[in-house]
């Protein structure tokens, strides 16, 4: 396993599920993986652009324009939360360096978005969010463009926020706060679920709320804490799991 240099996790109350009311979840790589999706939607815009702005496709491959879409990255961080319009901004600095229309960059992020959210739902994620649904007020708190609709996660999610509507991402302490505003509950009666270490796990705990670490087998290279310690502070507000079903399972759903 990597490891990062993260502080110790900021202590909360001790919990049981009965003090929890609500769930706050992470979406990509916590209920799908996000880069087969991503690779795909990449693939699309790029054949779509071959028909509609052909020089730009010729001098922008995939590699080239993640190259520049880092680039814009680095120039906006005022747009660090909004990967929609770094997308957007990109796209027609693309098109106006090869002298297309940049117009184009709307009908072109339009491709990239509706293949965004084709995703394929970890195995356990159907069953679990049942479970934990019948127990729980479930909802989303995402930095990417997922959509509740079009991820299929409509039925199952009370609602969601995003760091392109809430003007921060996580592991800003005032997206979690957003999340506990929405659901009407103080941070300690929520617990987030979420993939990443620093944005889920150490940024839910300094908002105050509970903190769930789903490390499925398949993502154990991502970065950790070096001593993986966080599997023994259950009673101080943490869960380690390694997928949702186990989730649920620890949670009594
Ligand atoms: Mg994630």
């Amino acid at each position: 396993m990597m490891s990062i240099d993260c502080p110790a996790l900021p202590s909360v109350s001790p919990w049981s599920a009965g003090t929890i009311r609500a769930l706050t979840l992470d979406l990509d790589d916590t209920l799908w993986p996000v880069g087969p999706t991503l690779v795909r939607a990449e693939r699309l815009l790029h054949d779509w652009l071959r028909a509609q702005a052909p020089a730009t496709a010729a001098a922008f491959g995939v590699e080239r324009m993640l190259a520049l879409r880092q680039d814009v990255a680095r120039r906006r961080p005022d747009l660090a939360h909004d990967l929609t319009e770094l997308r957007r901004i990109t796209l027609r600095e693309a098109l106006a360096a090869c002298g297309e229309d940049v117009a184009l960059a709307d009908p072109a992020f339009d491709v990239f978005f509706a293949a965004r959210q084709q995703v394929t739902w970890y195995e356990d994620v159907a069953e679990a969010l049942e479970r934990l649904g019948r127990r729980f007020v479930l909802f989303g708190l995402t930095n990417g463009n997922a959509e509740l609709g079009a991820t299929g996660l409509s039925a199952h999610l009370a609602g969601s926020v995003g760091a392109r509507e809430c003007g921060v991402a996580k592991p800003d302490a005032r997206i979690f706060h957003a999340a506990c505003a929405r659901l009407g509950l103080a941070p300690a009666q929520v617990l987030h679920v979420g993939d990443d270490w620093a944005l889920d796990v150490v940024g839910a705990r300094r908002a105050g709320l509970h903190s769930a670490w789903v490390r499925r087998p398949d993502a154990a290279h991502r970065p950790g804490p070096a001593d993986g310690r966080p599997d023994d502070e259950h009673a101080a507000g943490h869960l380690t799991v390694a997928d949702l079903r186990v989730l649920a399972e620890r949670l009594g759903a």
